[in-house]
């Protein structure tokens, strides 16, 4: 035994024992890590409250749209959640919104942080970011509900049918979003009644169906029951949700 060697006692043990101790030590610690790992994935949601059914998580939703209409929003007390949700989320909704300055979606349903995953662009349309977005909070935060959250005059739906009647060309990136609105609005153009009112609920209703049908993740979590897709129009006047059929 050489000086270097002095005090361990497994430098005096042939070769293969002390291999054999190392091998040992070497798997003890990777059950220790696999456990912990276990131990985190078993660990209660940051908001145990928020883990609900479809149904559920669209009653509570539309419950907060009916305080917030009636001016009886709760107060959110920020600071008490915010430990919980620096350890991560599982929000009980998804929306997707207008980016429309007046359309809120955390205000009308009255929802605190780590309640609503929402993605927002003009004319709330599902593009593959979109969608993208949505996959991961229904396939990794179990979100249980997703609704495409449509609103009264809203301009990016009025700009595409002017677009389309008038067969201009809008300016900057503004014809991505005429793209993506026109099926709404070539699909109501013979019905009657009031144009901008029914494309923007054509819309909704279309970007429903993309979002139920985006295979494999969105479907398959469709077709199993696990969430729900809805379509909603925000009234500007009353800030009332009104669900489609
Ligand atoms: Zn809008």
């Amino acid at each position: 035994m050489c000086e270097h060697c002095a005090g361990d006692s497994s430098a005096q043990m042939p070769l293969g024992r002390r291999n054999l101790l190392k091998l040992a030590a070497a798997t003890a610690a990777s059950f220790a890590l696999a456990g912990e790992a276990i131990a985190k994935n078993a660990k209660a949601p940051p908001k145990p409250q928020n883990v609900l059914s479809p149904d559920d998580a669209l009653a509570r939703l539309m419950r907060g749209n009916t305080r917030y209409v009636e001016g009886l929003t709760k107060r959110h007390d920020f600071a008490h959640e915010r430990e919980a949700l620096s350890k991560g989320q599982n929000p009980f909704a998804g929306v997707l919104s207008c980016a429309d300055s007046r359309i809120g979606p955390e205000y009308c349903f009255d929802t605190g942080r780590g309640d609503v995953f929402v993605c927002r662009v003009a004319g709330n349309f599902a593009s593959d970011d979109t969608i993208a977005s949505f996959e991961y909070a229904v396939d990794v935060l179990k979100t249980p509900l997703i609704m495409v959250l449509g609103h009264d005059a809203c301009g990016a739906v009025d700009a595409t049918i002017k677009s389309v009647k008038d067969g201009t060309t809008l300016p900057g990136h503004l014809p991505a979003l005429v793209t993506a609105l026109t099926p709404a609005v070539k699909a109501v153009q013979n019905d009657g009644g009031d144009m901008l009112a029914n494309a923007i609920r054509r819309n909704v209703m279309l970007n429903v169906e993309k979002l139920k049908s985006a295979g494999p993740i969105l479907k398959a979590a469709v077709d199993d029951k696990k969430i729900r897709v809805v379509g909603g129009i925000y009234r500007l006047a009353t800030g009332r949700v009104e669900l489609l059929g």
